[in-house]
């Protein structure tokens, strides 16, 4: 378990595995097409996807195996 590829979730003080990508843009700072990403266990997932859909940020909620296996440039 503590391979050091291994994603670890955004949240803070949390040092669990990530296993959910939440993908989100900013319209104030980010171009429309543009996403940023933020890593999440399973316990922090609905915390995280709150925070962004409460300011109309969130885009995508996605496991991270799922994420890794889409096609860049998409
Ligand atoms: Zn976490």
């Amino acid at each position: 378990m503590s391979d050091e590829t291994t994603p670890i979730c955004s949240a803070k003080g949390c040092r669990a595995p990530a296993v959910w990508v939440l993908a989100w843009n900013n319209p104030k700072l980010h171009t429309p097409e543009r996403r940023k990403t933020w890593l999440a266990c399973d316990d922090h997932r609905e915390h995280l996807s709150r925070f962004l859909g409460v300011r109309d940020f969130l885009k995508d909620v996605v496991t991270l195996a799922e994420w890794e296996s889409r096609p860049s440039g998409e």
